[in-house]
């Protein structure tokens, strides 16, 4: 299969006009070189074709909570917001805590998924095991550590408990908000805002923890920590003192952070609810800034879907924001708003999260990369798609988003096309055991 009239953004960011021959699921780049669309390739004049996004932060739901999600309809969704690749957090029901439940999974998504997929193992302190990692961990993205209650399993928040797991497992992704410093008493919307009960300093708090434990290590010992979905200027800033020390961390943010302030959440009740919370206009400035600078390395949904008469409670509506079907529109308005340059895309899109979780041949356009690619066109005045996530609404409504995704491709195949999908299979597991 060919992709003719192609013009495409190469990882330095410069925009490349020629030809892209799909050999076995592969790429080849043919710069410069013209020809006539046949019977069966693509023809991408007027369109913009960008490498397929690595969302590496989302909740499918599945097991457990499928009537939330899903991982065929979720992956679906995916694919219509540009996302090849997703890696799916285990704070399933049950958590995906045992060697056991992850392969439950890890079959569920291969009779399912229409993108390549990764998976994580959800910590709690006998996952500090040294045999235990080093049997799993080759096979996974990373542990994922909840310093704040988010399944049937209690945060772990104990500096000693995370140097343990630190010591252990090679990759820590760690949502670091630590719940001891939560508001006590039960949460109602109503009572207290979101952002109020689950205050700023949970953030700090989390960050002096991992710092902690991160230092009472000798550097060998040391893991990759990634800081998931930042959403405060704390944060930023604790990254780039980290990295500017050599220690070996990732930053992670969401569209969502980048966009709204708790303000907004508050007008929007339950539709903008999610952990941790948004915080102030100047959070979202520094995560901006952040994005550019390096300090937070790519961009994740966090996609957290939740039925729409859950979102809709008005006393304890769940955490969580549904977004992966928007995932490259909203980037490219990022972008055209000023916010990240052409040089950065490949890095936030792809490229940083398949640097931090160690994913092959998927960090961009090139040659003999894994043929996962978007083609999008800027068409501000036409309606978007109809919303496919269960969650049943479009968080995004209010921002006028130019671009729409046109076609998506899963090494090689095109899975989404205008609209439909076809059912193309071809997905794989990033991480095979
Ligand atoms: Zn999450």
């Amino acid at each position: 299969m060919r992709i003719v009239n192609a013009r495409w953004l190469d990882p330095q960011g410069s925009w490349i006009d020629g030809l892209i021959d799909v050999v076995q699921g592969r790429l080849r780049l043919l710069p410069g070189a013209l020809a006539q669309a046949g019977p069966g390739d693509l023809d991408a004049a007027g369109q913009l074709i960008l490498p397929g996004f690595v969302d590496p932060h989302v909740h499918l739901r599945e097991p457990g909570q499928a009537y939330k999600e899903g991982i065929a309809n979720g992956t679906r969704a995916a694919l219509a917001g540009g996302v090849t690749t997703l890696l799916d957090m285990p704070n399933n029901a049950p958590p995906s805590s045992t060697a056991r439940r992850l392969d439950a999974k890890r079959e569920r998504f291969r009779r399912k998924s229409a993108t390549h997929w990764g998976l994580f193992m959800q910590a709690t302190p006998r996952h500090s095991d040294p045999a235990l990692a080093a049997r799993i961990a080759p096979g996974i993205c990373g542990l994922k550590v909840y310093m704040a209650k988010s399944s049937a399993h209690p945060g772990v928040n104990d500096p000693g408990q995370l140097e343990a797991l630190f010591r252990a497992w090679p990759v820590v992704a760690i949502h670091a908000e630590d719940d001891t410093c939560f508001c006590e008493g039960p949460y109602d919307m109503r009572r207290i805002a979101h952002h109020v009960h689950r205050p700023r300093g949970s953030i700090r708090g989390a960050l002096s923890k991992i710092e902690y434990a991160l230092r009472a290590l000798p550097p060998v010992e040391r893991p990759r920590v990634v800081i998931l979905h930042a959403a405060t200027i704390d944060e930023v800033a604790w990254l780039t003192r980290m990295k500017a020390d050599g220690f070996d961390v990732y930053g992670e943010t969401c569209p969502h952070y980048l966009l709204f302030t708790h303000e907004d959440q508050l007008a929007r009740g339950g539709w903008l609810k999610c952990n941790p919370p948004i915080r102030s206009a100047m959070d979202r400035a520094a995560l901006q800034e952040g994005l550019v600078s390096g300090a937070i390395d790519f961009l994740a949904t966090d996609h957290a879907p939740h039925a729409p008469a859950e979102n809709a409670l008005p006393d304890t509506p769940p955490s969580g924001i549904a977004g992966i079907e928007w995932l490259w529109p909203l980037l490219l308005h990022a972008r055209d708003a000023g916010w990240v340059g052409d040089a950065q895309l490949t890095r936030i899109a792809c490229a940083g999260a398949t640097r931090c979780y160690r994913i092959a041949d998927r960090d961009g356009i090139r040659d003999g990369n894994s043929a996962d690619l978007v083609l999008v066109q800027r068409a501000p005045d036409e309606p978007k798609a109809p919303v496919i996530t269960r969650a049943g609404l479009d968080p995004f409504a209010d921002v006028p988003l130019a671009w729409r995704v046109r076609a998506t491709l899963v090494s090689g195949a095109v899975a989404y096309l205008n609209g439909h999908f076809t059912g193309a299979r071809g997905a794989q597991e990033v991480f095979t055991p």
